[in-house]
């Protein structure tokens, strides 16, 4: 199946010499039936502008306009995609804009109009920094509806761990405090040109109109991260700073003082920082 009339992405690859660099994360989605089905993934577009970070050639960009995005914004770190992603954009005019940037620099917000779906086959180095980012911006609900985005699936485990499971850390209390994300697709390294060692999958989240539980932020933030810094140890030994009374904080929100951070319930550490910030 052809989703529009440019050339197969295995001759952009060899028109524009894109040799895949291993520096910017560059593993390659060639096939235009897969692009196009991460494309649905991110749920209707018609109507709704698209930020995508990373299109490298441009097949998950020739899926987001294929599939009716109102407009699609790509931030591209690498300048020898650029002519590649122009000639898509002479196929929808004034609907692609494509930036020669650093995503982790470059604020987008300015050129984005409400509602906004996040779409990205992230480059994996950088992946983990910006869904940080885009799940803690300073007022909540955020810019954007949804996030689509693909990760190893080592950390796509990590977003969607429940208490018990080792991957049960940060990343999923603040990704499921804010969101509901869930799993939608695994794809094995061939799917990529080169092939990366690990596995990966797409991890679709839904903004929630406000945080699950109610709790101070920073507060949150910094008790996770003290707890799982020493995850084999009980709360009340690495939490010990947080509070001089630090046993009866942790029994006030429900807490056994000997648990470990990775039994506790999102909720359980949602009430854990609205304890310590009184
Ligand atoms: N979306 C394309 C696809 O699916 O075939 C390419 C995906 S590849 C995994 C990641 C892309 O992100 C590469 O094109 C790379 O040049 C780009 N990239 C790497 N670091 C970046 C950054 N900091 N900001 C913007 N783009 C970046």
């Amino acid at each position: 199946m052809q989703i529009d009339q440019l050339p197969p992405l295995h001759d952009v690859i060899s028109t524009h010499s894109l040799n895949a660099k291993k520096s910017l994360g560059q593993n390659f989605l060639l096939d235009l039936n897969l692009t196009a089905k991460i494309a649905r993934l991110a749920g209707d577009l018609e109507g709704y502008d698209v930020l995508e970070v990373g299109p490298g050639p441009g097949g998950l960009t020739r899926g987001l306009l294929a599939s009716g995005a109102r407009r699609v914004i790509a931030l591209e770190k690498d300048p020898r995609c650029i002519p590649a992603l122009n000639e898509i954009a002479e196929v929808y005019p004034g609907q692609l804009d494509i930036f020669n940037a650093d995503a982790l620099d470059f604020d987008v917000r300015s050129h984005l109009t409400v509602p906004i779906r996040i779409v990205a086959n992230l480059p994996y180095n950088v992946g983990t920094a910006l869904l940080i980012r885009w799940l803690t911006p300073k007022d909540w609900p955020p810019f954007w509806s949804t996030l689509t985005l693909m990760f190893q699936k080592e950390v796509a485990e990590r977003i969607i761990a429940t208490p018990g499971s080792k991957s049960y850390g940060r990343l999923a209390i603040l990704a499921q405090w804010k969101s509901n994300p869930k799993i939608m697709m695994e794809l094995p390294p061939e799917a990529f040109t080169p092939p990366p060692k690990v596995h990966s999958a797409v991890v679709h989240f839904d903004a929630l109109p406000e945080p699950r539980f109610p709790a101070p932020a920073g507060l949150l933030t910094s008790t996770v991260a003290m707890a799982f810094n020493q995850r084999r140890k009980m709360l009340r030994s690495s939490l010990k700073s947080a509070s001089p009374n630090i046993e009866n904080v942790l029994r006030d929100a429900g807490i056994e003082p000997t648990a470990r951070a990775e039994e506790i319930s999102l909720e359980g550490f949602c009430a854990l920082a609205r304890g310590l910030a009184s």
